[in-house]
């Protein structure tokens, strides 16, 4: 099977929705990562996607509407506060988990009576959806041991010759995965931090549940060997003397870390991320693919202060080190 990029144009946008509705897949932009989609009430393709991306068959899939309006089509009811994070947040980077509707299948959900559903705020991942008359899947579109992918090429490089065609949004803008809140409990409970704070839901439903994500449990990890640095006063001279000391052992490293922070590492390897945590997120999967890409033995990624995105960010990484912070 060739791989095709497509240009987002409404003819394409179209094709794809057939290809979808044929029971086939198609990746497409949505402003967290690149997902790859299938028709969420078909069962046989959504089986694909588990082969296509080697993910393990428990590990339940999100699944996209197109407009608030869907959302009820597949739950069985939206609680008070939930409807409140759907008027505020959706479209966004904000997945909920509600009871499952009996047309989502168990494939989904690993046989779940919940459902993960969110609404992509990307225009042409709307309009497919909404041509492909279904719910759809919305796992990132790369294998299950690479990181997710924010560029249409991330997707070609993984899913070559096993998806037809591959919608072309350019970069993904927030860059990391949705954050994901469990409405059945209340107060509700974040599975997972991401594109919207855990600050931004406080302001909106006040008390909210966390859940410690198990850092073990984590997917993709890249080749090189991820240390996570903690925020405080002394980190960039840490850093330094962590990346001096992997050198000795004769092992490559590069140092992510923000634009402000540059000078401080010297002539050392460096990846700047940008200027702020929207531009660390956006640019984190790209950049682990760069370093891999390069054969680097080891990453050291700059700790973040908690707050805003730095929350999701530090979730990310802690994930990525395998929980070794330094
Ligand atoms: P990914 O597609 O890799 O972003 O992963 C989707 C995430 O959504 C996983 O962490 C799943 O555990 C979570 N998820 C999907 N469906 C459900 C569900 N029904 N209940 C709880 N978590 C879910
Ligand atoms: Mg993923």
């Amino acid at each position: 099977m060739q791989t095709e990029i497509l240009k987002p144009t409404d003819l394409n946008i179209m094709r794809c929705a057939s290809r979808l509705k044929a029971g086939e897949l198609v990746a497409f932009p949505t402003e967290t990562v690149y997902a790859l989609g299938a028709v969420a009430t078909n069962a046989q393709a959504v089986k694909k996607v588990f082969e296509v991306k080697k993910r393990p068959m428990d590990k339940p899939l999100i699944v996209a509407v197109s407009k608030k309006s869907d959302i009820k089509k597949v739950v069985k009811s939206i609680p008070q506060k939930a409807q409140i994070l759907i008027d505020k947040f959706m479209p966004g980077a904000l997945t909920l988990v509600f009871d499952r509707a009996d047309v989502i299948p168990d494939e989904v959900t690993a046989g779940s009576s919940s459902v993960a559903v969110r609404i992509p705020d990307n225009a042409v991942a709307q309009k497919l959806i909404e041509l492909a008359c279904a719910p759809v899947v919305v796992p990132s579109a790369n294998t299950s041991d690479k990181a997710s992918p924010t560029l249409a090429a991330h997707v070609k490089d993984d899913l070559d010759s096993k998806i037809e065609y591959i919608l072309d949004g350019g970069a993904s803008e927030i860059g990391i995965e949705s954050t994901i809140v469990d409405v059945r409990t209340d107060p509700p409970t974040v599975l997972r931090a991401g594109g919207v704070t855990v600050e931004q839901l406080k302001a909106a439903i006040g008390e909210i549940k966390a859940k410690r994500e198990d850092a073990r449990l984590s997917g993709y990890m890249p080749n090189a060997e991820v240390l996570f640095s903690a925020y405080y006063d002394g980190m960039t001279d840490n850093i330094c003397k962590r990346y001096d000391e992997l050198m000795a052992k004769q092992k490559t490293v590069v140092i992510l870390c923000l634009d402000g922070n540059r000078s401080a590492y010297g002539d050392r390897n460096v990846y700047t991320v940008g200027d702020s945590y929207e531009a660390y997120a956006h640019n984190l999967f790209a950049l682990l693919r760069k370093a891999d890409g390069e054969h680097y033995d080891a990453v050291i990624a700059e700790g973040v202060n908690p707050v805003g995105l730095g929350e999701s960010l530090i979730a990310r990484l802690i994930k990525l080190s395998g929980g070794l912070i330094i």
